[in-house]
Parts: C-alpha cells; sequence; structure tokens
C-alpha cells in the first residue's frame, strides 16, 4: 500500500518534468547528469554543494528532537535551494521515516527540478541513531577481533537498518589512524596499524554500498577524515599534526587508497591542519593527492563548518569569501556549512565576479549528482515501513554480539585465576558496572551518549550481566574474588581532550579501596582509549580491556569471566606503561618501546602453536595447532621486518592477519601472499622503493629471512633458492 502510494506521489510531483532525459531511469548516469546541469541555474548548483545540519529548521534547535518545522525548512530548499541534511539522535523509526518522507514531499515540492535532497548520518558503529537499532562495538573493538567479517557485518546490519529510513549517506569509516593515545577518537578508529584500517574499512565500505537485500534503496559510505587527522601532535581533537611527506605515504595514505579501490562514494575531510596548510585548503592533498593519484572520483564533503573554521581557527583566511575560494579551489565539493546558510550566496558572488569558474562548480554539482543517481534517489526518494522487523532483528544483534564477544582482550591472568567458578562469591565494584552508557561510548544514541535512561530495558549493565553468570554476588567483605570495573565516561570528538593518561582519580580510589580486601582483584577496563591505572593493573590478578563492546558487550564481558566465552581479542595498539611516553609498534629501530602490553597482546584459555613454517616463492605458509584443553579462536599475526632501508625502517609492520577456530588438537595450515608493496616501501611522492636485500618474516613466534629482488623472493637464510 504505502509503495503504491510512494509512487503516486512520485509521479504526480515529477509529472510535469516527466519527460526530460535526467529523469529517465533508462538512460546512463552521466547522460543524465549532463542533461540536469544543463536545466540548473547557478543558484541551485551552489545549493547542490550545500549541507546543513537538522537543528536548523527542528522544533527545539538542539540535538535531542528529530522533527522539522515547515516554515523553517521550506526557505532552506525553496530560497537556499540546498540539496543535502545532516544528522540526528536516536528517534524510532516510525518517526524517522515519518521525517524523511517529510522532508522529501517539501523538497520536491518546492523544488523546481525536483532533485530529491541526500541525507547524510553519524551511524558509526551500528544504526546508533536508531531506537531499536543494532549496536555494534566501537570500531576499536572491532579492530581488536583481528576478523575482517565484522567490518563486513557492520556494513551489512546498518545498511539494513538505515536504507528504509531514508538515510542514504552514511558518514562511516573511520580511516584515522590511532597513532596518539590522548586522541579523543581512537575508539571511533580500527587501532594503530593502517592494515586495519585498510581491511576493516574496506569490507565495511563494500558491504555498506551493496548490500542487495535493501533494494529499491542503496546507500553511500564515507571514507573520513582525509588526511592525518589523528596524528596532531597535542593529541587534542582538531589541533595541527607535522607529518612528513613520507610518513604520511606510509602510514595515513594506505586505508584512503584501499577505501578508494573499495569503491568508496564519499570522502569527508579533517577539519585539521598538516604542515602547517588546514586540509580544506590543501590542493595538493585534495586536488593532487585524492584525486589525480588515488584516482577518487566521488564527492568530498568538508567536516562540520570547516569553511568557516578556516577564518576564525585556523586564521589563513580573512573572511567567508576568501575561506570559500580557498576551499574550492583546493577541491572541496560540498559543504558541510552546518549552522548557516551563508555558503551559497557567497559562493555565488565569488562566480559572478569571475574568480571561480562555472565549470569548477559543475565539476562538483557533476560528482554529487552522480551520487544521487548511482543511490536511485530520482527513482525511491521515499523511505518506508515496509520492513521495520528488520532494525534490531535478533539475527543482527547476534553479529553485534558475536562481534563484541571476539573484541574483549585478557591482558593478564594470573595463576589462571580466569575463568572463575559459577558458584564462586563475587563482588563487583566500580561505576563502570553500573551504568548501560559506559558500555557504548559516545556516538551512541547521541552525539556523546544518550541519558541512562534512554538506553533500552534490554541492554545490560555489567553488574547486571555478572548477576546472570554469577548469581553469588556479595559483598567486597565476603567475597572470594572482587570485580573491579573502571574506565571512562561517554565522550565525542573535543570534549574527550584530556591532559593526562592517567584514570581520573576517583577511579583509582576505586581501585585502591577494591585492594584493601586482601583478595584477588580482577579489573575490567571499560575506556575509549589506554588510559592508566597507576599500577594497579600490576597488582591485579586479572585484567580484562573491555574498551567499548557496545549494546551487546556486558554480557560478553561475564561470559568471558565465567568462561562461556573463550577471549581471542588482541590488542590493535600498543599500551603505554606511562603517560608520558607512547610509541605505536610500528617505531622506528632507534626508539624503544616501553609499552605495558604491545600491540597483538591477547591471552586465551587455551594454548596455539605454530610449526612448519615455509616458504615457497612470494608464499608463506604456517601450521597453526590449538594445543589446550578448550576450544578457541584465533588470530594469527604475520609481520615483515625490513633489515635494512635507506630510508629508517620501523621495526616491524603487520601485513596479514588470519583469525581461525580450532578445537582441542585441532590445527590448520595458513598462507600469507607476499605482495611487492609489503617488500618495499614508499618514498616522499608515495612511489614504491623496491631495495634488494634481506627482510625477516614472523608468525607466531616462528621466524624465517628472505631476500626480496624486484618484489621477488629468491632465496630463505638456510641457503634455499626458491
Ligand atoms: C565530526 C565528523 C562527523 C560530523 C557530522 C564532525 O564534528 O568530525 O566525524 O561526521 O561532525 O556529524
Amino acid at each position: 500500500m504505502k509503495r503504491l502510494s510512494n509512487i503516486l506521489l512520485l509521479f504526480f510531483l515529477t509529472v510535469p518534468v516527466l519527460a526530460q532525459p535526467y529523469l529517465d531511469p533508462g538512460r546512463s548516469v552521466s547522460e543524465r547528469v549532463d542533461d540536469l546541469l544543463s536545466r540548473m541555474t547557478l543558484e541551485e548548483k551552489i545549493g547542490q554543494m550545500t549541507q546543513v545540519n537538522f537543528t536548523l529548521y527542528n522544533s527545539t534547535g538542539r540535538q535531542d528532537k528529530v522533527d522539522l518545522i515547515p516554515e523553517k525548512f521550506i526557505p532552506l530548499v525553496r530560497d537556499h535551494k540546498i540539496g543535502s541534511f545532516l544528522n540526528g539522535v536516536a528517534a524510532t523509526p516510525e518517526v524517522w521515516e515519518r521525517y524523511s518522507r517529510q522532508l522529501q514531499e517539501l523538497n520536491l515540492k518546492h523544488s523546481r527540478l525536483k532533485i530529491p535532497l541526500i541525507y547524510g548520518m553519524d551511524h558509526v558503529h551500528g544504526t546508533n541513531y536508531v531506537t531499536g537499532g543494532t549496536i555494534f562495538p566501537q570500531p576499536l573493538n572491532l579492530a581488536a577481533t583481528f576478523n575482517d567479517k565484522w567490518g563486513r557485518e557492520m556494513g551489512r546490519v546498518t545498511a539494513r537498518e538505515a536504507a528504509d529510513l531514508g538515510h542514504h549517506w552514511i558518514f562511516a569509516p573511520i580511516l584515522d589512524l590511532a597513532v596518539n593515545p590522548y586522541w579523543p577518537r581512537v575508539y571511533e578508529t580500527f587501532g594503530e596499524e593502517p592494515l586495519l584500517a585498510q581491511r576493516m574499512g574496506s569490507a565495511f565500505i563494500k558491504a555498506l554500498e551493496a548490500e542487495p537485500s535493501i533494494a529499491p534503496y542503496k546507500v553511500a559510505a564515507t571514507a573520513k577524515h582525509y588526511l592525518g587527522y589523528s596524528g596532531s601532535d597535542s593529541g587534542w581533537d582538531r589541533t595541527p599534526a607535522q607529518i612528513p611527506q613520507q610518513y604520511l605515504h606510509e602510514f595515513f595514505v594506505p586505508a584512503f587508497r584501499s577505501a578508494v579501490e573499495a569503491g568508496v562514494d564519499t570522502v569527508m575531510i579533517n577539519s585539521a591542519e598538516i604542515n602547517g596548510i588546514p586540509t580544506h585548503a590543501n590542493p595538493r592533498l585534495l586536488n593532487q593527492l585524492l584525486r589525480e593519484e588515488l584516482g577518487f572520483d566521488g564527492v568530498a564533503v568538508t567536516d562540520w563548518e570547516d569553511i568557516l573554521y578556516l577564518v576564525s581557527r585556523h586564521k589563513v583566511a580573512h573572511d567567508e569569501k576568501e575561506a570559500t575560494r580557498m576551499a574550492i579551489e583546493a577541491g572541496v565539493d560540498m559543504s558541510m556549512t552546518a549552522l548557516t546558510t551563508t555558503f551559497p550566496s557567497v559562493l555565488k558572488g565569488l562566480v559572478e565576479e569571475g574568480t571561480i569558474s562555472e565549470e569548477r562548480i559543475d565539476t562538483s554539482v557533476r560528482r554529487i549528482l552522480s551520487l544521487k543517481f548511482r543511490l536511485g534517489l530520482f527513482e525511491n526518494p521515499f523511505p518506508s515501513t515496509d520492513r521495520f522487523e528488520r532494525i534490531g532483528a535478533p539475527e543482527h544483534r547476534k553479529m553485534a554480539q558475536t562481534a563484541a564477544e571476539e573484541s574483549l582482550v585478557l591482558l593478564k591472568n594470573e595463576d589462571q585465576l580466569l575463568p572463575l567458578q559459577r558458584e564462586i562469591k563475587l563482588a563487583v565494584v566500580g561505576p563502570n558496572a553500573f551504568t548501560k552508557r559506559d558500555v557504548s561510548g559516545g556516538w551512541t544514541l547521541n552525539h556523546q551518549g544518550g541519558r541512562e535512561e534512554d538506553y533500552p530495558a534490554r541492554v545490560k549493565t555489567v553488574a547486571h550481566a555478572l548477576k546472570v553468570e554469577f548469581p553469588n554476588l556479595v559483598k567486597a567483605e565476603e567475597a572470594e574474588v572482587i570485580v573491579a570495573v573502571v574506565g571512562e565516561h561517554p565522550y565525542a570528538e573535543g570534549s574527550g581532550n584530556i591532559q593526562d593518561l592517567t584514570l581520573p582519580k576517583q577511579q583509582l580510589e576505586v581501585l585502591k579501596s577494591a585492594f584493601t580486601y586482601g583478595k584477588p582483584v580482577v579489573i575490567v577496563h571499560m575506556s575509549g582509549r589506554p588510559r592508566l591505572l597507576e599500577g594497579f593493573d600490576e597488582k591485579a590478578e586479572g585484567l580484562l580491556w573491555a574498551g567499548l563492546p557496545g549494546f551487546e558487550g556486558a554480557p560478553a564481558i561475564a561470559g568471558v569471566l565465567s568462561g562461556r566465552i573463550n577471549p581471542s581479542g588482541r590488542l590493535p595498539f600498543s599500551y603505554p606503561s606511562a603517560p608520558g611516553h607512547f610509541l605505536p609498534y610500528h617505531h622506528k629501530p632507534q626508539e624503544k618501546s616501553t609499552a605495558a602490553y604491545p600491540f597483538g597482546h591477547g591471552l586465551s584459555y587455551t594454548n596455539f602453536a605454530a610449526s612448519a613454517l615455509e616458504i615457497s616463492e612470494n608464499t608463506a605458509s604456517v601450521t597453526i595447532t590449538n594445543t589446550g584443553k578448550v576450544p578457541g579462536r584465533h588470530s594469527v599475526l604475520w609481520f615483515l621486518q625490513d633489515e635494512v632501508g635507506r630510508i629508517t625502517r620501523p621495526v616491524k609492520r603487520l601485513r596479514d592477519y588470519q583469525s581461525i577456530w580450532l578445537d582441542p588438537g585441532q590445527s590448520e595450515r595458513l598462507e600469507y601472499t607476499i605482495t611487492s608493496r609489503d617488500l618495499g616501501y614508499p618514498d616522499r611522492e608515495g612511489k614504491l622503493v623496491l631495495e634488494e636485500g634481506w627482510h625477516t618474516l614472523s608468525v607466531e613466534g616462528q621466524k624465517i629471512r628472505i631476500f626480496q629482488r624486484d618484489g621477488r623472493v629468491i632465496r630463505t637464510d638456510k641457503g634455499e633458492a626458491l
């Protein structure tokens, strides 16, 4: 019924222009774009390059309600001709559907050419702004699984739960590199190793953009934040980074290259600056590197208000006019003006005075319209109520649950205290045990996390989940083991800036008091980055890095403590031991890591052994065996070390990984095919340098030296010619 009314509505709204070639789905996208572009006025074109926030027209003016006031909204589409909107807070599917429908109806009614609008949403760990939606672990947790499946499943589930609601454009994945543990967006990343961001990010993009079951809809992904955002010197959000060109190519570019190769539709630009040049005003990074060298042909959108920030924060432009010129010349296609509507008239002025050519405008508009055509928005502009049962479906939640289970990292298990017997008398202390908010972090229900009462009844706190698993919960005095659950409370972006990596005093007090009973203490640490525990981790018998495992996270934590789940997560970052010294694991040989727990660390309740490492041409193989008593999952990490390099080489780099399940006594033979890129490194222009010489390949404690020439492994140190 709804479908039929959609079709009728679309017919009546578009009938006057139905004869136009751009409305004919039988034609190619480029034909349709050419035709539409030829009919558009300059204002209409620039309107397509503008994206504003929903708080400009909702009833409260704040990020707390998904609705729209027609008198506020209509002028945005009718007068400013704006073609894109963004953002929200948790609202039910019914509310989203009604809202998106109304938005599109008003847009089609009040715009001359009936160009559908495109709506952007920060669904960064599942459908985090949909009440009842599936909430995955944050990306840092997904990285700890070393299992690309979870990038893929999060993409698939997000598409299935978002597409019908009019959420056409998902602002994920985040491809920034967590090289500074102070950075408040560490939990949004796939950790410090580019390979994880490359593979998990691409898996997400491909799954999200090509999910067949959302037909007739399609959604777009966003590779963000291009480029070098996380490399800031201070570790604070949106602060300057000094990144040498060569380092930029070796560490920050690969995830974006992979995203472009995966066909990502859009890129969001880094709000900060690199080497003194704000990214939004950097033609070298946007026009040249992103477009010409990486071959990106989609839409580059600014981050929040970033053209204005060229004036107010970066102070590289005197006024909005100069800032707009700089950004457009650098390669911006769409401005997330967010809270202002001056951009269209400023840009129009620049075109009218001849500073910016109309061809330049056409280039961006062409990309934006191509995206709208590719997504099928002209044919299917309206949301649908037909498949609401998919939202938060048991099958989806099961994915989020298994991802959460695989994402927990057991850092310490003295005298094999864990797993704990079900009958044990257990005490649970610590602020993070008693809230739902803390398990999921920021970007959940609201930008800074929702209010505690907004979390669904079915979501468990850690205390609640422990009670299910361990019926004998008692006071600390009576306990045989104390579980102390500490960590951070939700934050997003700048509000998460910190001056000290050590957890705040109140949290340390909890730990201090937990140790006064003389009982074994297991610390469960829920944070978005590696906060320090002032030596209490050394005293504890057990230490579980839980990160931010999302709505299904608390039962997963309890399950690891009880042994129902055998932990398999491995750290996707180096865990510092002191607030003043941190290095990623891929540091240089003259540096010395003082990490408390190294990259890749993570314990299991069973043991895995590697054997029979062999090389045949460029393919290495190894046997992994579960030598313990319980079944378990294991991530196998393959590292290469370039022994001598003219540009100093990292001590090692992760080059491949696989996640496998093995029963006790079971073995599996795994392979890694060494690519020429793995055997070389980029120079400062990004060109691959291949130096003849030795590399050490290591996998799960097995090592072999290999000699490479022109990207080919030609012999090993056992004298074998290959
Ligand atoms: C963040 C982006 C986000 C955007 C829209 C910005 O402040 O940096 O990651 O996509 O807001 O909400």
